[in-house]
């Protein structure tokens, strides 16, 4: 039998069964041995308890996933040309997306969804921002670069590492350019015709949420003639399409007043009328109680928050969270109003959301119809192989 690296981890008996479903996981509980001592992301063969070949992946000794796979062919190996070749394919995936809605800014790799576990890259107009979240991402960092290099020789190549879940996986966080130009202060992209300010260098994640790019679009479909409450507002995206939309008046909220500067300058971007905006820097979850103290009233609010849950332990403060938000908005809206709620915790399951919600309703003594589902834009993909890349959910209610 011919193996493609030097070192190889051998399954416990019947623990090939996820791989099987070419699921790109291993967990260290499922591992017999490591033969061999391979290095932090290096390229490993993976072999049932048996000894048969089924897949290569990069070894991870410090998380608690293991290995990420790479490839269940045992002929490729992993090189710049395999990372050529998983690029060119996300980029086709979105060919027909980017077209049709004109998109400068999007995703064009989305780490697992893309078979490019721990590799995020975003597309920003003429920068490519990455974000390497795994050791194996890491261990193979100069053959990406390359990869994007050939792939997009013109553009600039930025690095957003910075983020903390590098540690889980033995690496720290970095950030910096790796080619071309600074970005700019702000970078526009454009989406529908809206033009999109993003700060590269400081705003979250990468710079932006690419993720929410339909629900804004229907969001503004729901905003004709109403006024809207716009909670966890980031950079006031869902602002553009309301007041495109005719909003009569919209109020963004948001904890950071530098997400909330950025939120000002776009609605200039898109010659807007600033007198119908208000930019509230507060927490939500306060300002939400004092309206409804103060009696006032929207006919759509948005809720939007941050991921309430990064592991299974914080799923119940998620919850509690979540229903808290959702029963207070209700309670805020005008009888026959509109309520946008989203969850991007990938830990919280569509049906608990709903039910969540429900409860919220129960709570909040209102009748809540459910008339739209909705998930992340298709820039996002799920791979059949990985449920795990369906993280956003969200609910359209009538609410009387
Ligand atoms: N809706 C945004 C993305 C939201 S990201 C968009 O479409 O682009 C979550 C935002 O919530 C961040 O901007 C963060 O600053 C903000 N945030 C987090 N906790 C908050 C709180 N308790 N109150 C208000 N804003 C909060």
């Amino acid at each position: 039998m011919q193996q493609s690296t030097n070192s190889s981890i051998t399954l416990k008996p019947g623990r090939e069964k996820a791989l099987n479903r070419r699921h790109p996981w291993i967990f260290s509980m499922a591992i017999q041995t490591v033969n061999g001592k391979p290095e932090l992301g290096a390229t490993v063969d993976i072999l049932d308890s048996k000894g048969k070949w089924l897949a290569c992946g990069a070894y991870s000794p410090e998380s608690q996933i293991r290995v990420r796979i790479w490839s269940f062919d045992q002929e490729t190996i992993i090189n710049t040309n395999f990372f050529i070749e998983r690029i060119k394919n996300a980029a086709m995936v979105r060919h027909e997306l980017i077209s049709q809605q004109e998109l400068t800014g999007y995703r064009l790799v989305a780490a697992e969804s893309d078979y490019l576990p721990g590799i995020t890259i975003d597309h920003y107009d003429n920068t490519l921002v990455c974000q390497l979240l795994s050791a194996g991402a890491e261990f193979n960092r100069p053959q990406i670069i390359q990869a994007l290099e050939t792939l997009y020789p013109k553009h600039n190549i930025y690095d957003r590492s910075d983020v903390e879940v590098r540690k889980k996986e033995g690496l720290e966080p970095v950030k910096g350019l790796i080619k071309g130009d600074e970005p700019s202060e702000l970078t526009v992209v454009k989406e529908n015709g809206v033009n999109i300010l993003v700060d590269i260098v400081n705003g979250h994640k990468t710079g932006f949420y690419f993720d929410q790019r339909d629900n804004r679009r229907i969001a503004g479909e729901f905003c004709k003639d109403k006024t809207v409450l716009n909670c966890f507002s980031y950079t006031g995206t869902f602002g553009i399409y309301a007041l495109k939309n005719g909003a009569k008046h919209f109020t963004n909220v948001d904890l950071s007043q530098g997400a909330l500067d950025i939120a000002k300058q776009n609605i200039e971007a898109n010659d807007l009328d600033l007198s119908k905006v208000d930019f509230v820097q507060a927490d939500v979850f306060k300002l939400l109680r004092r309206y409804r103290d103060e009696g006032k009233t929207f006919d759509v609010i948005i809720l939007d928050p941050p991921k309430f849950a990064d592991n299974k332990a914080q799923l119940n403060g998620a919850c509690r969270g979540y229903k808290d938000i959702n029963m207070v908005a209700m309670q805020l809206l005008n009888p026959g109003g509109t309520l946008l709620t989203y969850s991007c915790s990938g830990l919280m399951p569509a049906d608990l959301f709903q039910k969540i919600v429900a409860d919220a309703a129960l709570d909040a003594k209102r009748d809540a119809q459910i008339v739209a589902r909705l998930s992340q834009a298709s820039d996002h993909p799920i791979a059949s192989t990985f449920p795990e890349g369906f993280y956003l959910k969200g609910l359209a209610l009538t609410v009387r």
